[in-house]
This record gives structure tokens, sequence and C-alpha cells, in this order.
């Protein structure tokens, strides 16, 4: 009895311990959350830059590096070569989970970004209940007299641009979305085009006479947007050449006289000049979607477009060091990229990046004309080894050039993982009944291309985990202004918070 009684005081004694440990070890975690700079009392910047690249994290921006450094130095030294944001005097890092995930998606987490709140996957700059609105840091610097700004390679009514100008239960909604967008007072929209600008059934009010009611001037053409100056009012300014999506071309694919996202800063800095100040987002997109489809070469070469488009505000910068900060930070990280597969142990050759010609999307079409045009019976990988040779440098031993670029020959096991893919490839989609090993293999990409990437970045020494996001915390990038409450490591919430501090806005 006096024993049992003995232990169970022990038992409660370590309960107790437990328990108060637990709540020292809450208190230490609050306590280092209040450790995270969201302070400034220095000079309010005039002009503001936040560029997000979208599905960039460490990997992507780490690749890009390394890609550059291989042609910068080849075989003779290793080197990475910086982009343009990785030279920032201040680099943070920030987590990125959202109400329910560590795995989140672009609506909740610029949602974060552009309000401070935690939200739901899906939903732009509303509660988790979907009824109470958040108002977005680009209301609030408007209501300051700054000019906005909202740019992005992808749709204009995507998710990351919405959550700096909409306020809606669904990323979805294009429509509402979009017709928010030409109902705002901000100054200049750039890149992309709409999904539904007459609504899903095509039978609304063209969200471009909305904007144009409303005072913007609607600008397609390249000479037309070339033009946009200080005085051309209120723009919207869409891009001639869309994809599918409504999107820029991939990097990769664009046509060399196209516009890019970096003319699209640059104009957007033209018609947003002016003494009271601006604030800019701008969104390079296409990074996740090329991560999405595990497509290295498309995810570099868009990362790079995008350190490009920085450059723009880095030369705005150099004219006005003492009035402007520049952010430059992802969303979440897209595909599980890394620089590592099993395959190739410790070694990269990222030269092999180098071969690939066009982005799996481009490639695509080469498949579906292919599969229209030749019956099933008849259908042989052998007809499109010429151009997965073009496209993609990678060849067989049989081929004319296999002696001397032996690094790029397909070994008989890639060539029997293309063989499976190409068999799966020539059913058409919608008749494609994948096992659940083969899901692993193609996700819901054309299986072709997708095994044609994995195997040029696998040969290059790159993995891929998944075709969706990961919970990878991502850099932060801080220069001018403030930069120096972008050190440590912090939510993606306090992004929002420290943008206030610095604009001093009062949150109401
Ligand atoms: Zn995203």
């Amino acid at each position: 009895m006096f024993t049992s009684k003995k232990r169970l005081i022990a038992v409660i004694l370590s309960i107790a311990v437990i328990l108060t440990t637990g709540f020292m070890m809450l208190t230490a975690s609050a306590s280092d959350e209040n450790q995270v700079k969201n302070n400034y009392s220095g000079k309010t910047p005039k002009y503001v830059f936040l560029f997000i690249g979208d599905g960039m994290s460490y990997p992507q921006i780490y690749s890009s590096e390394i890609f550059l450094g291989k042609k910068l130095y080849g075989d003779s030294k290793i080197g990475t070569s910086k982009l343009s944001f990785s030279t920032f005097p201040v680099e943070g890092t920030c987590a990125t989970f959202d109400a329910e995930t560590f795995i989140p998606d672009s609506a909740s987490t610029a949602t974060s970004i552009s309000t401070g709140n935690k939200t739901l996957g899906g939903i732009i700059n509303m509660d988790t209940e979907r009824k109470t609105s958040f108002k977005t840091i680009t209301e609030y610097v408007k209501e300051k007299g700054y000019k906005v700004g909202v740019i992005t390679s992808v749709s204009l009514d995507h998710a990351t641009p919405a959550a700096f100008y909409a306020h809606q239960p669904s990323r979805n909604n294009y429509y509402d979305i979009s017709v928010e967008l030409a109902k705002s007072n901000f100054d200049f929209f750039g890149g992309g085009g709409f999904k539904q600008p007459k609504g899903s059934k095509g039978d609304q009010t063209d969200v471009i006479e909305i904007a144009k009611q409303n005072g913007f001037k609607y600008v397609n053409t390249k000479e037309g947007i070339l033009s946009l100056n200080s005085e051309s009012g209120r723009v919207i300014a869409v891009n001639p050449v869309l994809d599918r999506d409504k999107a820029l071309a991939y990097e990769i694919d664009r046509a060399s006289d196209d516009l890019s996202l970096s003319d699209f800063v640059k104009k957007g800095i033209d018609v947003l000049y002016n003494p009271k100040g601006f604030f800019m987002m701008v969104e390079g997109g296409k990074i996740d979607w090329a991560c999405h489809a595990n497509d290295a070469a498309a995810s570099i070469k868009d990362t790079l477009a995008f350190s490009k488009s920085v450059d723009q505000a880095l030369q705005f910068y150099e004219k006005h060091p003492d009035d402007t900060l520049i952010i430059v930070t992802g969303d979440h990280e897209t595909g599980g990229m890394t620089i590592g597969f099993a395959g190739t142990a410790y070694e990269t050759f990222f030269n092999k990046i180098g071969y690939q010609k066009k982005s799996f999307l481009e490639f695509d079409k080469e498949i579906a004309q292919y599969r229209e045009n030749t019956p099933a019976s008849e259908a042989k990988l052998t007809d499109l080894l010429p151009s997965i040779k073009e496209s993609f440098g990678l060849i067989t031993s049989e081929d004319a050039d296999a002696s001397k670029n032996e690094g790029m020959v397909l070994s008989d096991y890639e060539l029997e993982t293309l063989k499976g893919a190409f068999e799966q490839t020539m059913i058409p989609a919608k008749e494609r009944k994948l096992s659940e090993r083969e899901s692993i293999l193609y996700g819901t990409y054309e299986p072709l291309s997708v095994t044609i990437t994995h195997i040029l970045n696998n040969k290059s020494g790159i993995g891929w985990t998944t075709y969706s996001h990961t919970g990878l915390p991502l850099p932060v990038f801080a220069k001018g202004l403030g930069q120096e409450i972008f050190n440590g490591y912090y939510d993606n919430t306090d992004l929002f918070k420290k943008m206030v501090s610095i604009l001093k806005i009062d949150i109401k």
C-alpha cells in the first residue's frame, strides 16, 4: 500500500515535471518569437519592391548559381556565380506553414505576406471561415499616397498577384478576382492576361471594359507597352504573347524579341515613378510551374529571368539609394528539388542541363502531334529519338555522337524507363489509367516528357521528390532602408509586420 502510494506520488511528480518542462519550452519559443525584429524606426522608404519567386527556395536559387558557375568556369574550377539578389547585404529565413499544413499553397502563403494572417490553402486574403476579409499591405500603402503596381509572369488573376489586390474565398474565382483588379484604385498591372475575362461561362461583362470604365488604360501590344511612361496614367499592360494559361512563355521558350518579366518591371517603374513613392510586387510565377513538372532547365532559366527583373530594381536603387527598399523572397518550395541524386553520388554535371533547348511543355506539343498522326500499332520510341536528341541532348549508344559525348548516352536502365513512359504517352491522357507506381513516376504530366527531364536532371545530379510543393523554409534577401530587420529566422507573417513597421503604417 505504502509502496504503491509512493509510486503514485512519484508518477504525479514526474507528470508535473513533464508539464512544467513543456510549459517552459512553450514560453521559450514564445520569447524566441518576441526576439524577431519587426520594429524599425529609421527613415521610411518611398520606393518599395517586393519580389516573390513562386516555388523558389534555396534549391531553385542555388541550382541556378551552380549552372551559371559551370558556364563560367567549365571544368577549370568549381564555383558558383551569384544571382542579382543573392549579393544583397541582408539575408534571413522564413517558415511557410499555413493554418492547416506545413506544405502550403500560393494563396495562403501570399495572404500571409500580404496581410500577416495565416489562412487555409486556396483562400485569398480571407480568414479560415471565408467570412472576414483582410486588408493588404498594398491597400494600406495606397492610402498613404503611394502608387501601387502588381506584376507577374503568369496570369494577373493567379493566386500570388491576386493576394495583393483581391479578397476571395477561392483562388479559382478567376472572374471575381479580375473584377476586383479592374475596380481597384491601383496604378499598374503588368505581365500575363486573364484566365476568364468574361467569366467561366463567357457571359459576364468583359473585365477589360470594367477596367476602362474605372479609368484604366489597357495596353496589349509590344510597342504600346514599351512606350509607357509616367504620363500614361493607370495602366493594365498584358503581354501580346501568352501561353494556354494566359502566362508569359517559359524563359527557355521565349523568343528573344518578345517582352520578358524584366521589361515589365522596367515599364512598371516608368509608370509608377512619382515623388510620393510606390510599392511594387513582382512575381516570377513560372519557376513554380517548371518545378511542378520537375523540369530543372526551365526552372533555372526562369529563376535567371527573375534575377534579371530584380536587376531593374537594383538600377533604380542606384539612382535612389536613400529612398528605396528591395525585398526578394519566395512563397514556398516546389518539387522537392535538390542538388544530389543517388545515381551520381557526390558529383554533379550541370553542363548537361545546358543541352535542353525547350521546356517540357513545348516538347509535349511534339508528342501530341506524333500521337495524333501515328497509329498505336506503328508507334515506336525510335521515331522520337531525333527530337529527344535535339531538344534534350540525350542519345543512345548507337548514335553517331555517342563516343564523343558519353555523358549524354542513355544507360540500358534509362532506355528501359523511357520505353515504359513512351507506352503510357501513346495512350491518350483521358484513357490513361496509371498504377500507383506510374503515378509516382509521371505525376499528372506527359509520361515521356517528365521521364526525359527526370533522366536529364538525374544525370546532372539533380533530384526531385514531388510534383507538388514542399515545406522547406525560404530565404529572404533585403537591400535598402530597413534591410537590417530582415535578419534572422522568422515566420512568413513577419514579412507583413516588417513592411508595416518600415512603412510606418497604422493598422486599423
Ligand atoms: Zn506558389
